[in-house]
């Protein structure tokens, strides 16, 4: 593969995929974008942590070749554009990639970048296991109870991009369409979007969250939607998410009107995962009053979007939750906050969720032993006390230390 301004590294392996498996060499090429704002703070940290732990646990025998690419304000620095053609190529080539936040304009401008990437490359579930750390501060009185992994749908929904603003001629024309046609009135000063719910991109994201279920021992999947209102797309994401479950996996699932039905009368039978679903208002407070009742979920992108956040704030924050976008065969991982403009380069925010982001890579590729080192030596440095500001400011009389700070911990607990 040729790039533009881009040397791949001289040493390392590329991913490959033969016969629909994953071929991962001992040295694996990672293209990695830094992210702005706290970007590089939090990729240095997470660099060193990953190198240290892939390093100690497999005695030196495997390495991550960490490959930079372009996007954000390095992008337009570099090719003067924030998502060059060489990243998306890289990302192509190398198949497996991580990145730090990147920043959107609000109300104008560019439109997401994140949100470019995961509809390129058709990354369809976005995964973000929200898990509790011992020792965390947290807002709520029982944080361990929280366990959960979102797979929110990450292609379509209201995030398509598919808008006009108020006045435009589009909006204007669409507003008359529905008026000559449906006789539908809407007000003449509304901006337009859409909102695309598909049967084939609903259905594959609720298979991949019951074939996780299933690979991981999971016992329930809730199907999140606000299907009382928007009948025809979150209304029908929560009927297709039924036929998927009764008519792919019907000998491993049992629904929640079968739960409760004869001969079961509530009770799960042994080895079923069931299959439930909740309003989306609902579920923001069912997470919070019946926590441990929840354990995967389903959803569609706004409400995953949305959820994931309510659900990190519980186990204490932002800084500590991870996420994976994952297609057919590519995948890029990132921490669900976003750039934090305001701490740029000030060597102080939390890094876990980019780390943590790099532990789901890790078990992605099949190392998890050093994404099982990472995460217990993060669970000792919170322990020990040694946390960022974000988490200090929660604990009683403890100082928090800086990003490269708590790296350094991290590494030394390994
Ligand atoms: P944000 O960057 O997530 O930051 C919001 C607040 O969350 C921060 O002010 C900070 O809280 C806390 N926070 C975020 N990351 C943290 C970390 N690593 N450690 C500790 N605390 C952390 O959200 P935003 O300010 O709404 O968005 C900023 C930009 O990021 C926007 O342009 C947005 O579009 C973009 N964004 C990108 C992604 C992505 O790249 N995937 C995702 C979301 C947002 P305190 O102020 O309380 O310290």
């Amino acid at each position: 593969m040729m790039f533009e301004k881009l040397t791949p590294p001289s040493e390392g392996e590329k991913i490959i995929i033969e016969n629909g498996k994953m071929i991962v060499p001992d040295n694996p090429i990672i293209p990695f974008i830094e992210g702005d704002g706290i970007g590089p703070d939090i990729m240095r940290a997470c660099h060193r942590v990953v190198n240290a732990a892939v390093e100690k646990a497999f005695n030196g025998s495997r390495k991550i070749v960490w490959f930079e690419i372009m996007a954000g304000e390095k992008g337009q620095k570099i090719y003067g554009t924030v998502l060059p053609e060489d990243t998306y190529n890289a990302i192509k080539e190398y198949i497996v990639a991580i990145k730090g936040p990147l920043t959107t304009p609000v109300g104008g401008g560019f439109r997401s970048l994140n949100v470019t990437l995961r509809k390129y490359f058709d990354l369809y579930s976005c995964i973000r296991p929200v898990k509790y750390y011992e020792g965390v501060p947290s807002p709520v009185m029982h944080p361990e109870r929280m366990d959960i992994v979102i797979f929110r749908e990450n292609t379509e929904d209201v995030y398509s991009g598919i808008e006009w603003r108020e006045g435009s001629k589009e909006a204007l024309d669409i507003l008359e369409y529905l008026k000559k046609n449906f006789n539908i009135e809407v007000p003449k000063d509304s901006g337009i979007g859409l909102k695309p719910i598909s049967i084939r991109k609903s259905k594959r994201l609720v298979r991949a969250a019951i074939n996780y279920a299933i690979e991981h021992d999971r016992k329930v999947v809730t199907l999140v939607h606000k299907g009382n209102i928007m009948k025809f797309t979150e209304g029908s994401f929560r009927d297709w998410g039924y036929e998927v479950a009764v008519e792919e996996f019907r000998d491993k699932i049992i629904t929640e009107k079968e739960l409760w039905s004869p001969p079961h009368d509530g009770k799960l039978p042994e080895g079923k995962i069931l299959i439930n679903d909740r309003i989306a208002d609902s579920m923001f407070q069912q997470i919070l009053t019946r926590t441990a009742e929840y354990d995967v979920i389903a959803t569609m992108n706004l409400n995953g979007d949305y959820l994931s956040d309510a659900a990190a704030a519980q186990i204490g924050g932002l800084g500590l939750a991870p996420g994976a976008n994952i297609g057919d065969h590519i995948a890029l991982f990132e921490p669900t906050h976003g750039s934090a403009p305001k701490y740029t380069n000030q060597d102080k925010v939390n890094p876990s969720s980019l780390i943590l982001s790099a532990v789901l890579m890790l078990d992605y590729l099949g190392w998890s032993e050093a994404g099982r080192l990472i995460e217990e030596s993060i669970k000792k440095t919170i322990k020990q006390k040694k946390v960022t500001y974000d988490l200090a400011r929660l604990m009683e009389s403890v100082s928090p230390i800086k990003c490269s700070e708590y790296a350094t911990a991290i590494i030394d607990n390994l």
